[in-house]
């Protein structure tokens, strides 16, 4: 309570803050995009204004609360919790205010960073208990808001998940009027459910519909059980963003000299359209957020094959004729998928289907100029008794799963019971197992299917908090078993956790190894797991339609370099048919999944020029350009399309498709991004017009108009500065 007592200029003028004298009724901190004006009252901080680069500011109307109550030894009590303004700091990367329970010993650290000049701001909070007991605390939120907001007309942007199939509307863009509630969620699960909102990217973006645009926005960086919401009343905007407190009570275990960190959060400011929001978000996540490894690697995103198009029936004999029909096409990866193990939870080569086992699969690979990347779902379980492998029936392995198995238990051909990762003597098996396959089969990309976070969990010794065994809901869908109670949150935080572990061993261990998320098809799309691979598959079906409607969603507010899309085998009557099939997949990360040594002389030649086209001329721009979306949602019937445009460079490029039932021959496109004063050449990949040149005006006035007689058919058109 003395704090209290000595605030005043006396005080703030003996006690520098970093080096620096601090009103703390009024901290400065942010970048050239975002910056907050917080009040680091005795109790709790408050954001008291978060003023963008342009336009008005969003005045802050609450504080912004910390915990109220801890339980020791079952009893519950309030906490009081006190500025330490001798611990607290800022400077012009990152701010933190400490504050401390001394009852408790708690210490609670609120912190914001600015990773890069431009760009959003994270904020996170870490919970440290540094009394000698176990401490229990509920549910801190990363963040709430209660703000004033100056437009009138609002409108809130959201993005679905891909999981499983494309979601029916998968980009939302719904007005926010007085009264307006929007409840979101993420967790690595996106059950798909009858009639209920799908699963959610963990973003939404606030704008004016004003013609300046000017909004904010809030990301999450985890993959965890996370909800978001968003209310408005009146010109007041209110909401949180953090662990998922439903179903509930949340609450959380500090053992003593333990820490709970709340999931970081990143708040950033827009101005103008709802693309350039995105183009500047996704700077920001390929500079701050992307393994520097990636950005380097000029052959990011390596253009793949996938054995799926073969699916279990993979073998040592048709993985070869793959790889070399995929050196041929000029492919950069050759991707075993499922179908290559002993058993579930035995991650060994099957003998049967693999006598030589995967080192020497690896050197062919190689030997042909390609990478080698492996499928594993390395949180099932089986029954195999093989040395090494996660048997249910091993009494130590029986303690990590996350539930027992019934009795006659077995998996499915590649679907076990799950162990909960958040166990560290079970993350210790993964991290020791997944070196070992990265090394004795000389991987370059790991993926990871299956559902690494747990849903559910109902042991009651494991880290996470353990619940009434009646409210937990144990069913059976689709090959796993699957259990949802009050404690799923803390199990999928511990997890979660694990996971990022796991993930960066790895990279430390293997610096020039690349992760995949497949997570099911398209489940864990989310801005933790983006921190901790390199790539995701955004959906579960690989039709061109799919693969285009998802894209056109994930592409808002992730690069583009990380979208994998699968290109299936697809009944293509004409050759036109089989360029819109590879090019619905070659807007992201390009990964064929069928077995090319089928296709024809015809369709080898096409596909081996498209490759090619892809490698030297779409790549770069996939990875540097600024993408907008020129045309509707896919929805196969009608005309689609995406621009990138790299102003830097000067350069390019328009995917038009053609859906399979409108009558019209021909469709403009808007363009975006090109300068007025400059002129631009237009040319037509496969010739559908002749090149056509005007000033970046002339083009901003007319767009380009594309012609393609033909249904289910595409071209590219080049823009080339003069
Ligand atoms: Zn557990």
């Amino acid at each position: 309570m003395t704090f209290a007592c000595l605030c005043g200029a006396l005080f703030l003028a003996s006690h520098a803050f970093a080096g620096q004298e601090v009103d703390f009724n009024a901290i400065h901190f942010g970048n050239r995009d975002a910056q907050l004006v917080v009040e680091a009252s005795v109790t709790m901080p408050r954001i008291r204004r978060l003023q963008p680069a342009a336009g008005p500011a969003f005045e802050g109307d609450a504080g912004n609360p910390l915990i109220g109550f801890a339980t020791i030894d079952g009893k519950a009590s309030r906490l009081h919790w006190q500025l330490d303004r001798e611990a607290s700091r800022v400077d012009g990367k990152s701010l933190a205010l400490v504050y401390r329970d001394p009852a408790f010993r708690l210490t609670l650290s609120w912190e914001w960073q600015a990773r890069g000049e431009h760009g959003p701001l994270e904020h996170t909070i870490r919970i440290e208990n540094r009394g000698g007991r176990e401490v229990w605390i509920p549910l801190q939120d990363s963040f709430t808001f209660r703000w004033k907001t100056a437009a009138q007309a609002l409108q809130q942007l959201w993005i679905d998940k891909g999981a499983g199939e494309a979601p029916p509307v998968g980009t939302h863009l719904v007005d926010v009027g007085d009264g307006y509630h929007w409840f979101g969620e993420s967790s690595a699960f996106a059950h798909p459910r009858k009639g209920e909102p799908r699963e959610i990217i963990p973003y939404f973006l606030v704008r004016s519909k004003s013609e300046t645009g000017d909004g904010w926005y809030l990301g999450v960086e985890f993959s965890g059980r996370i909800a978001m919401t968003l209310k408005r009343r009146g010109d007041m905007l209110e909401g949180s963003v953090g662990l998922n407190p439903e179903a509930g009570p949340f609450r959380t275990r500090l053992a003593a000299g333990g820490e709970f960190v709340a999931p970081t959060v990143f708040l950033g400011t827009t101005h103008g359209s709802i693309d350039e929001a995105g183009n500047a978000l996704k700077r920001w996540i390929r500079e701050a957020i992307n393994d520097p490894r990636v950005l380097r690697d000029q052959t990011y995103p390596w253009t793949t094959n996938n054995s799926w198009g073969s699916a279990m029936a993979i073998s040592d004999a048709q993985a070869r004729r793959m790889i070399d029909d995929a050196a041929t096409l000029g492919l950069e990866m050759f991707h075993l998928d499922a179908g290559w193990f002993r058993a579930v939870g035995d991650w060994h080569p099957d003998a049967k289907k693999f006598p030589h086992g995967l080192a020497p699969l690896a050197d062919h690979t190689h030997a042909r100029g390609l990478k080698f990347g492996l499928w594993v779902d390395w949180v099932q379980a089986g029954i195999s008794k093989e040395k090494g492998a996660l048997d249910v029936a091993d009494p130590a392995i029986r303690d990590w799963l996350t539930t027992d198995p019934p009795p006659g238990w077995k998996p499915e051909e590649f679907k076990g019971l799950t162990i909960d990762i958040g166990v560290p003597a079970a993350k210790a098996w993964v991290a020791k197992e997944v070196n070992r396959l990265v090394r004795e089969y000389k991987l370059d990309m790991l993926e990871h299917d299956g559902y690494v976070v747990a849903q559910g969990c109902d042991r009651a010794d494991h880290e996470h908090a353990t619940c009434d065994p009646k409210r937990v809901k144990k069913y059976s869908d689709d090959g796993f078993i699957w259990m949802d109670g009050p404690n799923s949150t803390d199990v999928s935080y511990h997890a979660a956790r694990a996971y990022y572990d796991i993930h960066d061993g790895l990279r430390r261990d293997h610096p020039d190894l690349l992760l995949e998320v497949c997570n099911d098809g398209g489940r864990m799309v989310d801005f933790g797991s983006a921190a901790h691979a390199d790539y995701f598959s955004i959906v579960d079906s690989y039709d061109p339609v799919s693969n285009r409607q998802a894209f056109y969603d994930a592409s808002h507010v992730l690069p583009p370099a990380m979208l994998e899309t699968y290109v299936k085998e697809w009944p293509a009557k004409r050759i036109e048919n089989f360029r819109y099939m590879l090019r619905s997949g070659m807007m992201g990360w390009f990964t064929l999944m069928l077995d090319t040594t089928t296709w024809s002389k015809q369709q080898h030649g096409i596909a081996r020029a498209e490759l090619d086209f892809y490698k030297t001329t779409l790549r770069p721009l996939i990875r540097e350009a600024d993408l907008y979306h020129v045309g509707a949602r896919a929805d196969g019937k009608g005309w689609d399309g995406i621009e990138y445009f790299d102003a830097k460079r000067g350069r390019g490029v328009l995917y038009a498709f053609r859906g399979a039932e409108t009558g019209a021959k021909s469709h403009t496109f808007p363009l975006h991004g090109l300068d007025a004063q400059r002129r631009y050449r237009l040319s037509f990949r496969d010739r559908s017009s002749a090149d056509i040149t005007r000033s970046g005006h002339e083009w901003t006035q007319s767009g380009a108009t594309v012609e393609l007689p033909i249904a289910e058919s595409s071209e590219l058109v080049l823009i080339e500065a003069l």
